[in-house]
């Protein structure tokens, strides 16, 4: 069987005045790229008919299958679906089992029932219907000389509940492409070109069909191997021993086989450990905390943490010693293990983590812009601390700190044990 091309359409004015940010088309590439098909392009175009249906010409040249989301509103501006009708030929026909579903949604929002939403229950007759559980507008599914348009609705949870239940396992039946497997090696501490440098020879000497990417983020390398097959299960069994090589060169630090994000990983350490934590974050303003919570269970493990912002709150209400503050600043490597201690006694936890900085970019002048002192504290009151200089603007910087922050801990409760190889 020949690869398969896929192209997806995004339709809406708000994606191209940048109202929007176009999440469906990549959350649909990578469920594509899962099944082993190849994406070839994503195009956005505005409400427009003309627009749509030149970009529906185009991908339909080139691709076996087009998938379109949006423009399925009750609404005048959304006009994928009359489009449709036109563009496939017959006529609208209610779809019973959408008007009993549409009825049914709107009876128990206790909403009254429009002329305008018995139009969300039409559907062309040359389609299939893709029946949408968490909405009103149904997917539709067209076929026409071998080829297949998909349109969803553009709201993407709508759009991932039609894909998940009743696209993919269709198109996986349509249109089964070759395996791809990713496996990963998540490195944390060093950069790219030392990376590269360490397991140069590993990487040479992979076969053509395994190939390796560097994706670089904040204080961490993820290395991926991307390989492609006919089977699954062989190509994994292929690629384990690249993975496990070279996890193996790069020992120190690697922290997990698995992409994930470090709040999983702290998550897993944590809760196997039957350990607590506790944070006291000043600059990070509770984003630490916000990831960490992010994982879902993280009450088994996360005690809570404290935004600790104006320097009263710090002494008054975490607690930390005013002589300190007054001797060393408020940014400084003692108030940030003080912090850290405090955390650890008043959110009573067996690691406390404080961190105090000021975020704006470096001015190079003694403002002392840019600058976090970061601290961790354990059981029988071992603290370390750390010193970091953020170069970017606030946002970034926060998001820097907020992620060697949690490097940091990882680094702390590890203590050069490798979890990722259990
Ligand atoms: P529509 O089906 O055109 O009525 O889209 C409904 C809503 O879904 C829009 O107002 C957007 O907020 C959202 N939306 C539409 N297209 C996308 C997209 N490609 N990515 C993310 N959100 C979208
Ligand atoms: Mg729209």
């Amino acid at each position: 069987m020949s690869k398969t091309v896929a192209s997806v359409i995004t339709i809406g004015d708000e994606l191209l005045i940048g109202q929007t940010i176009d999440t469906n088309s990549a959350w649909i590439g990578k469920q594509l790229n899962a099944l082993g098909i190849d994406l070839r392009r994503r195009v956005a175009v505005g409400d427009d008919k003309k627009a749509i249906t030149d970009a529906l010409n185009e991908e339909l040249a080139n691709a076996q299958l087009v998938i379109v989301t949006g423009g399925l509103g009750p609404t005048a501006d959304d006009i994928t679906k009359p489009l449709l009708l036109e563009y496939f030929g017959g006529k609208m026909v209610v779809n019973e089992r959408v008007l009993a579903h549409v009825k049914d949604l709107f009876t128990k929002r206790n909403r009254p029932f429009l002329e305008r939403n018995m139009k969300q229950a039409e559907v062309p007759e040359t389609c299939m219907v893709l029946f949408n559980r968490m909405g009103t507008a149904p997917g539709m599914w067209f076929e026409r000389d071998g080829r297949v348009v998909i349109s969803l609705p553009g709201v993407p949870f709508e759009m991932i509940s039609i894909m998940l239940e009743e696209a993919l396992p269709r198109i996986k039946e349509r249109f089964t492409g070759d395996a791809i497997v990713h496996l990963s090696v998540i490195t944390a501490g060093e950069g790219e070109s030392f990376v590269a440098e360490k397991i140069q020879d590993l990487e040479e000497a992979l076969p053509a069909h395994i190939k390796l990417a560097y994706l670089p983020g904040a204080g961490m390398v993820k290395l991926r191997l991307t390989g492609h097959g006919t089977d699954e299960a062989t190509l994994t069994d292929e690629m384990r021993p690249h993975q496990m090589a070279i996890a193996n060169r790069l020992e120190d630090i690697v922290i997990s086989l698995t992409d994930e994000p470090m709040e999983a990983i702290l998550h897993r350490w944590f809760t196997s450990h039957g350990k607590t934590l506790a944070l006291a974050e000043s600059c990070t303003g509770g984003y630490m905390a916000h990831l960490l919570t992010q994982v879902s269970g993280s009450s088994k493990y996360f005690r809570g943490g404290i935004v600790v912002y104006q320097t009263d709150v710090k002494t008054e209400v975490l607690g930390v010693n005013k002589d300190i503050v007054d001797a060393n600043g408020v940014v400084s490597e003692a108030t940030a293990m003080a912090m850290a201690q405090q955390a650890t006694t008043v959110l009573k936890a067996d690691y406390g983590f404080g961190i105090t900085g000021l975020l704006e970019p470096p001015t190079g002048d003694d403002k002392g812009t840019g600058v976090a002192w970061m601290a961790v504290a354990g059981p029988e009151g071992k603290t370390v601390s750390r010193r970091y200089v953020f170069h970017y603007d606030r946002h970034r910087n926060k998001e820097m700190a907020a992620s060697m922050g949690l490097l940091m801990l990882y680094k702390f409760v590890t203590d050069g044990t490798r979890p990722w190889r259990d």
